[in-house]
Formats: C-alpha cells, structure tokens, sequence
C-alpha cells in the first residue's frame, strides 16, 4: 500500500497488508501492525496522545524499549494535532533511537469526506496520524513539517475492545532528497521493519492492559458512571496479554512478546559527567566566590603530565599540563562535578535576586515582543504559565528551548559511544595520581583523576560490541581489571554509555530567548572543555543581559553574545574532534601507522601541538588585542599581602594602564555601573585603585602588547589595548549602548 492508498484504512474490510512489512518502489518500508485493544476504545487512544505522558508513563507503555519521552510543538488540552513527541526507544533488540513523532490533521492523509462519513458511522473511532522525524533535530520544510517518514494509528471499536491498525511508511522523505530506491532500501533496511512490527505490537498489547484503567481515573470526576470504559474496567478488560492467535485475517500471525533485559524505572541512565576544568573556568568561579583553592574537597590541582601511550606501553606523546595558566590558576584541575553544583547551588541560595524553582519542566515557550510565556509542568501533572522577560535555554544536549525558538543545529556527523566508569578507591590503596590515554586498539581508554578521592575511567566501544554488552557491572569491572582494580580496591559509583558528539547551534539568540552549555554546543570529552565552554558561555552573557536588564545596553547587545562565542567554541569542537580521530582508531593497520608516526615525533623531541587559544568572534571589543583572553597576576595594594587583582577589585573588569595619570581623564562612572573598575600599575589620580605588579605579570603583558593600557570586560576578555584610556572607554561605552550589527 502506498501512503495515497491509506484511505482503505477507513473501511473495516480486511487489507492485503495488514501484518507484515514491504518494500514500496520509492524503496521507503511500508510496515503494517495489527492489535488487539481489549477493553479499549478510539476514544481512550486519542486520549493516550493528548494526555502526554511523561518519561514514567512512557516507560509503562514499552518497558522494555521506551527510555525517554518529552513533549513540544503546540500543546493543547483538547488534542494531540499540533504536538510533537520526543522520545529515546529502542527497537526490539536493535540500538536505542531518537526520534521526534509531530501529531497531524487526518485530513492530511484523508479525504476529509471520506474521513468524516468514517467517524460519522464507527468505521473508525480514533485516528493518530503524524509525520515521523529519526532524530531529535529532523529536517523539516519550511512550514515545520518533519521530513522522514508517516504514521497512522486507525482505531475502530468492536464488542471487545478497539481494533487498531498501525501502518509506517519509513523513508518516505528520502527519495526528495536526491536517493535512489536503492540507496533508500540501504537506509530502512528489512531488518528494522521486522523490529519496528514487533515493537509496535508489544507496545500498544502493553498499552491495552493499563489504558482502560488509566482513562476511566482520569475522567470519574467529569464523566458520569457506567461508561463504557468503565464497565470494562469493572468486568477487568483490558488486562490479557493473548498469547493465542489475533483476530483472522491477520497474515502474518500473532508477533510474539519477547522477554528483553530490563531498563531501570523510569528510564533514565545514570548521567556522566565533566571531570576536568581549567585555568579560565577557574577564574570564573573565583569571580563568584568558589575559587578552587577554597573548595579543595571539590576540586585539585594536577600539576602533571597527560601522558598518551600505545597497546604496548610505548609513549605516544606527552602534553604538559602543568603550571599556572594565564588566568591565574593552574592550567588544569580534576573536580567532582555534583560536588561543585552543591556549592555553586549554595550560592545561588544566597542570592536575593534569584528564586529557583525545582522539579518544574518546561513544556512550551511563547514569545512576543515584550516577553516570554513558558508553560511549566510540575511533578504532579500540574501545567502553569511563568512570564519572563528573557529566556535562557541552559536545558542540555537534547534542548526544547532551541526547537521551540527554532534555531538550527549544525551536526557535525560524530557520534561514538564510550562507558564511562567512576570508582572510588579505598583509602588506603594509592592510586597513581596520573592521567593517561591508552591508544589500545584493542581498546582505547582514557584514565584521569575524578576530583578529590575519585578516579575515572572511559572505554570505547568497540565494533562487534553492543551498548547493552558494554554497559554492564561485570563489563566495567572486566575492564578496570587490566588496570589492576577490583572490587575489594573500590566502590563502583556508576557506569553508563554515553554517545559522544559534535555539534553547534548557528545562532544562539531568536528574540528574546538565548541559548548556553550543551543545548548551544556539544563536543567530544578529550579536551575536557564541554562544561568549559557552558561557563564561558554565561559569563559572557551575564554581564551582557544585566546591563540591557538595567536598561544600560541595547537589545543588540545579545546577538553579539552568539557571535562572539560561536567560533571560539567551534575551535573547541573540531579539536576535540581530532584528538578523537587520534584516539578512536580500533583498525589495526590504521593504529599502526598512528604509533609509528607519533612515536617517531615523540623520539626526535617534537612537542605536541598546543591547545587551542582561539579569539572572540565579531562582538564588543577592538582592535587586534580585543577578543583576546585577558590575564590575572598577583599584586599588593598598600603594604597588604599579595592578591589576585579580581579579588582587590571584585572581578575582572578593569581599565588597567601602566600609569594613573593615563585614566585622569576617564569618567569612571558608566564604567563602574558594568562592573569595570580604574587600576593602574603606578603613580597616582583620584579614583584610581594603584597596584604593585608584584610578579611582573602585567607589566609583562603591557610589554608583549606594545601598549599602556588594557580595558578589560567583566567577563575577563579584553575589550581592546593602547595608549589613550578614554578612547577605549567611549568605544566600549559606545558598543554597548548602541552596538552596531553583528551579522
Ligand atoms: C563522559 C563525559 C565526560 C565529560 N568530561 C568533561 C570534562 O572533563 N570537562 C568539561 O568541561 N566537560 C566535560 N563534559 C561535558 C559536560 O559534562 C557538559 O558539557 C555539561 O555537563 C553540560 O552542562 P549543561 O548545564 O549545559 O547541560 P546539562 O548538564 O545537560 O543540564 C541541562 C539541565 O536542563 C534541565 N532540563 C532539560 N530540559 C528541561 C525542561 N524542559 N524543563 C526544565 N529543565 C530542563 C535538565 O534536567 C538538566 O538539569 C563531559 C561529558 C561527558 C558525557
């Protein structure tokens, strides 16, 4: 059956096709289901869509495949046209899959007619139809449409229950975008059609035990007593599993529930987290009163090597990560990143100006020209509107708030699944404080420090292993063997698979909604800069949504916050890319000619490339120093200890010369208001702080620069460099209160 010749749905007559899969000339997969509802209706189906369920609910629908369900698109208390389900599944044995189900109009697939004369008679008594997208961020047309495949769920009630007819056409989008039939049979391959029937009849056999209950609790408060769902509730329909044939005419015969492993309830899988930070994310939390070393419980230096070596032992390279960096801190820590967000919430605790509000998701955004609607869900099903002026969507890889403002992904097609495993040691077992990249092709693995008293390890996947095989107790204790640890040495925190990826939103402001962190970016762990690059992210837009909070900045402001940030995380992203490509090699022909080039330039002395330094991308600063990373050094004020300078100053803006007399001439006060202190290295002037540059540093700087003077931002980037301190203070001033277009 092709998708114009779905119309037959709406008659009762049995089809050719009603159990069973087939290959259509467009080569898309026409897949059709047949189920028995017992004890169902049309009704409670259609009920089912529009109650939208929550990750809990769904689990119960398939708790076998279902891990993850979400909800977007427009959600109305009256249908489920117009939403759109996200949801994580796996199906029947085959990899978990991501996929986004947009709820349609019937008269999308029907004649309305046809479709109404249907209703009309009980021909059919519930229609779900929608488009079917085979990621989280499908391609769409130009109107919304999710581009990949259609679904139609077709219910008609019987004296028994509701007959239901699912039918899939998988790829149906494929043959506009240029592919063959062929080349559209390799992407939908039988095989998941096979899966995607069985699936399809587990779930909805699952559905049919718990709906008529479900539908007949949620509506006795509004629906007089003796319904039909609830007399079927009472005689207990609903509830069989039939192990027997299903209702004749069936082809293919009953599909048969298989007994699979059992996810967790709930669905969800223990998160891994970022483990690593640096010197500049250091001197972020300094700037909010966490800095490292008056946290030392969450997070340690480690003034060491990361050393790589190959499946014998041989050293690939060795990159220095040791000494401070250029923020003040050490180049590199280990932390425990729960550790660290208690603290950071203990912060935020004490903070007038914040309210924070728990156990709410966000489950729709509207936006106008004066604000933003988000309608938040609580625990309980509870939905309630939240007013705001600006939305930041923080909400991680799989981001609502980046579709719901319809802000495009750029997928950087990398995706490779690792375990990761976190272990706490015993005590009394001393653990070499190092970290190591083993370039095993056999099994290439990463072994760090996990913050204070923790220790981390990472295991590729490898080609003929499933995530399910890797992902197990056993397997992680197999595997931390080989590195002499077993479970008389440490407790096993936890152990997950995780999918690394690459990826950027294009723009990261649409109105007044911006985005940050993962929802913004995704990368690869090797660099150790994902959450790195979050923090970056925030403390470039606080001070930047502050001042056009306090009315002090232009709304423009903000599109120079993506634009600044955008290709200074692309470097971040591509370069964990590439250590990936170096890392994730299980060929062995491929790891040989990788050792033998790496070791040939680790024998003749070359260094290894350094880290990344990128600039700020097009925004609020000048020059060829703008956009650059500004530096702290220690100074003394008075005859008073040796301090970092954002501690004297209370933060890292700054208008910095060499001498006071340079910031005579500077009116200090729209300064102050963004958080941009005067300082100067020595003489003297009225309301400019004098500091001694006890190490040099800045000195040093000023020297490197060719320059007098250095104004730096609140959030420790330079705006610009050069000898007249005014003209770079009108030029910020000038770009903050009228920025000019930023493309
Ligand atoms: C194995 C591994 C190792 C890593 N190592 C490092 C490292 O060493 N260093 C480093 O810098 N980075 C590392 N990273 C990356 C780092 O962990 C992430 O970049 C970072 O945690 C992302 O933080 P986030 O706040 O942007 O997103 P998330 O941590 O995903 O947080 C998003 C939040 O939004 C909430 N949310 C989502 N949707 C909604 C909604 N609709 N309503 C309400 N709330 C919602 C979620 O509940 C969650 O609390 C690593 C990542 C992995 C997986």
């Amino acid at each position: 059956m092709e998708l114009h010749e779905v119309g037959s749905l709406l008659e009762p007559a049995p089809l050719p096709l009603e159990t069973g899969w087939e290959r259509l000339a467009s080569g898309a997969l026409h897949v059709a289901v047949r189920t028995d509802l017992h004890g169902c209706t049309g009704e409670m189906l259609e009920w089912w869509f529009r109650w939208r369920c929550t990750t809990r609910e769904y689990v119960w629908w398939h708790p076998v495949d279902h891990v993850s369900s979400t909800w977007q698109g427009t959600l109305a208390p009256d249908t489920h046209i117009g939403s759109e389900h996200v949801v994580r599944e796996f199906f029947s044995g085959l990899p978990d899959q991501d996929l986004v189900i947009q709820f349609r109009d019937p008269a999308e697939f029907f004649e309305p007619d046809a479709y109404g004369k249907a209703r009309e008679s009980g021909a059919v008594t519930g229609a779900v139809v929608g488009r079917l997208g085979l990621t989280h961020e499908p391609p769409r047309l130009a109107d919304g449409r999710v581009l990949g495949g259609r679904l139609l769920h077709i219910a008609r009630d019987t004296g028994w229950g509701a007959a239901l007819r699912s039918h899939f056409f998988v790829g149906l989008d494929l043959p506009d975008q240029g592919l063959s039939p062929e080349e559209v049979a390799a992407q939908t391959p039988e095989e998941f059609g096979r899966a995607l029937l069985q699936h399809a009849y587990d779930e909805f056999t699952f559905l049919s035990r718990f709906l008529p209950a479900l539908f007949v609790a949620e509506h006795r408060d509004t629906r007089p007593r003796g319904t039909r769902g609830e007399r079927a509730v009472r005689r207990g329909g609903g509830g069989r599993l039939r192990a027997g044939g299903q209702a004749a005419g069936d082809p293919a015969g009953p599909p048969r529930p298989r007994r699979r492993r059992r996810r967790p309830a709930g669905g969800r899988l223990p998160a891994p987290r970022a483990v690593t930070h640096d010197s500049e994310f250091a001197r972020v939390l300094q700037s909010v009163g966490l800095a490292p070393d008056t946290i030392p419980e969450v997070t340690e230096p480690y003034d060491d090597r990361y050393v790589w070596r190959n499946g014998e032992g041989r050293t690939l390279v060795e990159v220095d990560w040791t000494g401070h960096g250029e923020s003040g801190w050490f180049n590199t820590y280990f932390f425990h990143q729960p550790s660290l967000e208690d603290a950071l919430d203990r912060v935020v605790a004490g903070l007038p100006t914040v309210r924070v509000l728990r156990g709410q998701e966000a489950v729709a955004l509207d936006q106008d020209d004066d604000g933003v609607t988000l309608t938040l869900r609580d625990t309980a099903g509870a939905t309630r509107p939240l007013r705001a002026g600006w939305v930041v969507g923080a909400d991680g890889a799989n981001s609502r708030v980046r579709r719901w403002a319809g802000l495009d992904w750029q997928d950087e097609g990398y995706f490779h699944d690792w375990l990761v495993v976190d272990v706490r040691p015993q005590p009394h077992l001393r653990f070499p404080h190092v970290a190591e990249q083993t370039c095993d092709v056999a099994r290439p693995a990463t072994m760090v420090p996990g913050g204070p008293g923790r220790r981390r390890w990472e295991f590729m996947r490898l080609p003929h292993e499933t995530r399910e095989q890797l992902d197990r107790t056993e397997s992680a204790w197999e595997l931390l063997a080989s590195f002499g640890l077993g479970p008389a040495d440490a407790e096993l925190e936890r152990h997950s698979v995780y999918t690394f990826q690459a990826g950027w939103a294009t723009r990261w402001r649409a109105g007044r909604v911006l985005l940050a962190g993962d929802a913004a970016h995704l990368m690869p762990p090797f660099a150790g800069q994902g959450l790195g690059a979050g923090v970056r992210d925030a403390a470039n837009l606080a001070w930047k949504l502050s001042a056009v909070l306090r009315g002090v900045a232009g709304d423009e402001l903000l599109d120079g916050y993506g634009t600044e940030r955008l290709p200074h995380v692309q470097t971040f992203v591509r370069f964990s890319v590439e250590l990936g490509q170096v890392i994730c090699i299980s060929d062995p022909a491929e790891a040989a000619a990788r050792d033998a080039r790496m070791t040939a330039a680790w024998d003749a002395g070359m260094a290894p490339p350094a880290p990344p330094r990128p600039a700020l991308g097009p925004g609020a600063h000048t020059g060829p120093a703008g956009g650059t990373l500004s530096r702290q050094g220690r100074v003394r004020v008075g005859g008073g200890p040796a301090t970092l300078l954002d501690d004297v100053l209370g933060g890292p803006g700054v208008l910095l010369a060499r001498d006071a007399g340079a910031l005579g001439s500077v009116d200090a006060a729209p300064l102050a208001d963004l958080g941009i202190r005067l300082a100067a290295l020595g003489g003297a002037a009225p309301g400019v702080l004098t500091v001694d540059d006890v190490e040099g540093s800045y000195a040093g700087w000023f020297d490197q620069l060719g320059v007098d003077v250095v104004l730096v931002r609140p959030d420790g980037w330079l705006y610009g460099a050069g000898d007249d301190a005014a003209a770079l203070a009108d030029g910020l001033l000038a770009a903050v209160r009228s920025p000019a277009p930023v493309g």
